[in-house]
């Protein structure tokens, strides 16, 4: 039975990763749960998994949570804030911790984790954009595994067991392309609900704005090169609309592997969950004759500027990685607000990373100050 804490447990992985938990509960049991402030579900939560500590981040939540618990005669450590987190991913009894919150929180959370020696599925990619070269040292310092959540990365792991690192030409990383790859209409006129309007996946809004944008891919690409330690040069992007084959890896012999199934973010929740072993799950299983044909297609950097900002972004490192994510993060919410237009993000991005001087200092603490700098710097020229 592996025990696992959920941080971010009310948002879109965290739900779907309790889904997949309530079918495999012979295998896989919850130990700590996690939201920032959504107790109402976190209430139906604790009811129907039983963990034996919680953590709220808004302290007035959490404290109504409490009063909750005791009126219900419920037993459990109710934490807050910030060092709540940490209290419920250093538990002895907790093995792995399942990330989906994002920005700093996530990342200091992940830090506490590996520094514990627990093994770590990380759901947001933003987290290994931010300081993926410092958090990968520390998982190979403290001996444990960081295990892709991602459905490409999931793929890309796959594909990659039982082979070695040098061995790998270069990693394909597919895109359904969002809804505008085939665009024809002025992008300067995009609006929030098409942008929000995904072909493919459905998921929480900043993840699929980023995904119009092929940002999403960008950020993909650097988590890709981070998590498998190969140059971001050998990582390549190819728009694929079915959204099939999940991703690929080719080996100098010339050899390509391939990861394929329906497109379904329970399969590589589940994968993660129980690596290495594999148990039966409720995907739809995978009918080629059925689906016909799969595409591929080169993208459009100058249509798609996110992407080659993030490769700029690579190939700096560095603090100009978390630069770069956080300048995206306060631009997409300014899109969503409607504040910006939506050929505003990659401006807003590039200007950013433009005015930022790097610092090639490896400590968390510099990663954490580009972030909050850019942030700031983003907003201002937003205003
Ligand atoms: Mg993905």
């Amino acid at each position: 039975m592996k025990k696992i804490a959920i941080l971010g447990s009310s948002g879109s992985i965290g739900t779907q990763t309790l889904d997949i938990v309530y079918n495999i509960k012979n295998d896989v049991c919850v130990k700590g749960l996690a939201v920032d402030s959504n107790i109402e579900v976190l209430k139906l939560q604790i009811k129907k998994f039983k963990p034996s500590a919680v953590s709220v981040n808004n302290f007035a939540e959490s404290n109504n949570l409490k009063k909750w618990c005791v009126s219900n005669n419920i037993r459990i450590s109710v934490y807050s804030g910030p060092s709540g987190l940490e209290r419920l991913v250093k538990m002895p009894d907790v093995e792995m911790v399942i990330v989906a919150i994002v920005g700093a929180a996530g990342l200091k959370a992940t830090v506490a984790a590996i520094k514990s020696k627990k093994n770590v599925a990380i759901a947001n990619k933003e987290i290994l954009v931010m300081a993926g070269s410092y958090i990968m040292s520390l998982a190979v310092e403290n001996g444990i595994s960081v295990l892709p959540v991602d459905s490409e990365h999931s793929a890309i792991f796959q594909c990659c067991i039982g082979e070695k690192k040098p061995q790998i030409k270069k990693i394909v990383l597919t895109a359904s392309g969002g809804p505008f790859y085939r665009y024809d209409k002025k992008f300067s006129q995009i609006t929030v609900k098409e942008a929000l309007n995904h072909p493919i996946w459905k998921m929480g809004k900043k993840i699929t704005i980023d995904s119009s944008t092929l940002m999403n891919k960008g950020l993909e690409a650097i988590e890709a090169s981070v998590l498998f330690g190969v140059p971001i040069e050998k990582v390549e992007v190819i728009i694929h609309p079915q959204s099939i084959l999940h991703s690929m890896v080719e080996y100098i012999d010339g050899s390509v592997i391939a990861q394929l199934s329906n497109p379904d973010m329970r399969l590589p929740i589940q994968y993660a969950l129980t690596y290495p072993e594999r148990l039966p799950s409720n995907v739809k299983p995978l009918n080629l004759n059925e689906i016909g044909k799969l595409e591929f297609f080169k993208p459009d950097f100058n249509k798609f500027p996110c992407l080659k900002l993030s490769y700029y972004a690579a190939k700096k490192g560095f603090t100009m990685l978390s630069v770069m994510n956080a300048a995206n993060e306060v631009a997409v919410e300014a899109f969503l607000n409607e504040e910006i237009k939506f050929t505003d993000i990659p401006k807003i991005v590039e200007k950013t990373m433009y005015a930022h001087t790097i610092s090639k200092s490896l400590s968390l603490d510099s990663f954490i100050e580009a972030d909050f700098w850019a942030r700031y710097y983003a907003r201002k020229l937003i205003n």
